[in-house]
C-alpha cells in the first residue's frame, strides 16, 4: 500500500476517496494514475471482463507519447502490434506514405491489460451503478445488489449514451450533423500468406466515404472503415450483403496494391453522434472521456482527447480538490475550463467538421478544397522522393499552419477550412 501523499482534510468519513464509474479506457487509466498517487480509489464497471465491443483499434505517435508521459505504455505493448509505415492510396494510386510509430489492437484486450496493471490501492467492483446522489462533501453511489458506496469525489467515465447521468440532471446535446458510421472487421490474405504492405489507408473521393484503414493487430489484419452516410443507404446495405465486392468496387486497385483478401470475421458497426454533456458543472462530480464529449471515430482524436482529460484531472485538479473539505461546483468548473482541455475539446469538434466537409460536401467550394488537399499531398510526396530534407521542412511548415489554423478556429469558435 502506498502512503497517502496529500494533506488529510477534516472531511466527512467516506468508504473511498474517489469512486470512478466506468472501467473503459478513461476510467481505468484514471484509476491507475490516482491509485499510484496513493488515493483510495474504487473503480466500478458492470463487466468483469470488457466485452468485444468496437472502439478505437489503432493509435499513433501523439497518443503513444502521451501514454509514455503518464507511464501507461507497458500494458499496450503486451497486446498490440507495432507498425510504422502506412501506404496511403487515393483514386487507385499511391498518394504518399505515413512514417511513424503506430500500434494496432483489439479494445477489449487492451482493457484487459490495462485493468491487470491497476495498483493495489484500486478496489475493482463489478456491478451496475443504478443511482447517484451528489453534494460538495459526499457522493452516494447505488450499485445493483450491493451496499451503497460513499466517496469524496465521483468520476463518471461511463462512455457514450449512458442513462445514469439523468439522475444528476445532466443531458447530452448533439452537436451538428456529423453522425458517422464505422465498420470493423478482420481480413485474411488469399493466394499468399501475407499482404504486400503492413498497413494501408485508402482515402475516399467525396462520396461520403472517408477512409479504409488496414493494419495489423496481435494475430490478424484489421479493417476500419469510416463513412458519413445514412445507415439505410444502399451502399451500406451492399457492404452488409457482399462486403468484399462493395470494397473492391469503391476502392479501385485495392487488391493490386494490398493483395487479394477475404473477410475473416463478423462485421462490427457503430453509429456515432457527437454529443456534449450539459449541466455538468456540479458539486462533487466530474465527467471524463466519452461521458463528457464523444469524438468522430474518423478523426482519430478520441484517445488523445480522453488522455488530456485524464492527465489534467489526475495531475492538476484531483490533488487540489483532495486538500479541500468540500469540492463545490466552482472548483469542478476549473477542470472543464482548463485551457489545454478546452483547446482539445473544441479542436476535436472542429476536426470532425473538417472531416465531414472534406468527405461528404459536394458544393464547388469543398470540391476544390478536396482537390487541393490531395494534389498538395501528391506534390509533397514527389518532392520527398527527390529531396527528403525539403519535404520534411514543408511537412513541418504544414503542421505549424494546421495547428495555428486550429488554434485560431478554437479561439474564434468557427469552422476550420
Ligand atoms: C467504432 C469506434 C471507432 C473508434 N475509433 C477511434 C480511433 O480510431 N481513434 C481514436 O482515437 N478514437 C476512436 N474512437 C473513440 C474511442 O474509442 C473512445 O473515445 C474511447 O474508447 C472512450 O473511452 P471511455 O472510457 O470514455 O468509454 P468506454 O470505453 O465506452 O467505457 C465506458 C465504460 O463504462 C461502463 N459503464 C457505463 N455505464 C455503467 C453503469 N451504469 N454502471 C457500471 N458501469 C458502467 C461500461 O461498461 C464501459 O466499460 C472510436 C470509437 C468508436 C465507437
Amino acid at each position: 500500500m502506498m502512503n497517502r501523499r496529500y494533506p488529510e482534510p477534516s472531511a466527512t468519513e467516506t468508504d473511498t476517496d474517489i469512486a470512478i464509474v466506468g472501467g473503459g479506457l478513461s476510467g481505468t487509466l484514471t484509476a491507475c494514475l490516482l491509485g499510484r498517487a496513493g488515493y483510495r480509489v474504487t473503480l466500478i464497471d458492470r463487466h468483469r471482463v470488457f466485452p468485444q465491443e468496437f472502439r478505437v483499434e489503432q493509435i499513433g505517435r501523439e497518443e503513444i507519447e502521451k501514454l509514455e508521459q503518464l507511464q501507461l505504455l507497458t500494458p499496450l505493448f503486451k497486446v498490440a502490434a507495432p507498425f510504422d509505415d502506412i501506404v496511403n492510396l487515393h483514386r487507385g494510386r499511391i498518394l504518399d506514405r505515413t512514417h511513424g510509430q503506430h500500434y494496432g489492437f483489439f479494445y477489449n484486450r487492451l482493457m484487459g491489460a490495462m485493468r491487470a496493471a491497476l495498483p493495489e490501492t484500486v478496489n475493482f467492483v463489478v456491478g451496475q451503478v443504478t443511482g447517484l446522489r451528489t453534494s460538495a462533501k459526499q457522493q452516494r453511489i447505488s450499485i445493483l445488489g450491493k451496499d451503497e458506496l460513499t466517496a469524496r469525489l465521483l468520476v463518471l467515465a461511463t462512455g457514450m449514451g449512458d442513462m445514469l447521468h439523468r439522475d444528476l440532471g445532466i443531458s447530452h446535446k448533439s452537436i451538428g450533423e456529423r453522425r458517422s458510421l464505422a465498420f470493423g472487421f478482420n481480413i485474411r490474405p488469399l493466394q499468399s500468406n501475407r499482404f504486400r504492405h503492413t498497413a494501408l489507408s485508402y482515402h475516399g473521393d467525396g462520396n461520403g466515404i472517408d477512409r479504409l484503414d488496414l493494419f495489423p493487430v496481435a494475430d490478424a489484419t484489421r479493417a476500419n472503415l469510416f463513412l458519413f452516410r445514412d445507415p439505410r443507404d444502399s451502399w451500406v446495405r451492399s457492404l452488409h450483403d457482399n462486403p468484399k465486392q462493395a470494397l473492391i468496387a469503391t476502392f479501385p486497385s485495392l487488391v493490386d496494391h494490398f493483395g487479394d483478401f477475404e473477410i475473416a470475421s463478423r462485421i462490427d458497426s457503430w453509429l456515432t453522434e457527437i454529443t456534449l454533456a450539459e449541466n455538468c458543472r456540479q458539486d462533487g462530480v466530474v465527467l471524463i472521456g466519452d461521458a463528457y464529449l464523444t469524438s468522430s471515430p474518423a478523426t482519430g482524436l478520441g484517445v488523445s482527447r480522453l488522455l488530456t482529460d485524464v492527465e489534467r484531472l489526475c495531475r492538476t485538479y484531483v490533488p487540489q480538490w483532495m486538500t479541500e473539505t468540500a469540492i463545490d461546483h466552482t472548483r469542478i468548473a476549473a477542470y472543464y475550463d482548463d485551457p489545454e482541455k478546452a483547446d482539445m475539446d473544441i479542436g476535436s469538434v472542429q476536426m470532425a467538421d473538417r472531416h465531414f466537409n472534406l468527405t461528404a460536401k459536394t458544393d464547388v467550394g469543398w470540391r476544390l478544397r478536396r482537390q487541393f488537399h490531395f494534389t498538395r499531398r501528391r506534390i509533397l510526396y514527389g518532392i520527398e522522393s527527390i529531396s527528403p530534407a525539403l519535404a520534411a521542412k514543408l511537412h513541418q511548415l504544414k503542421t505549424i499552419r494546421t495547428r495555428s489554423a486550429l488554434r485560431s478556429a478554437v479561439l474564434n469558435s468557427k469552422p476550420v477550412a
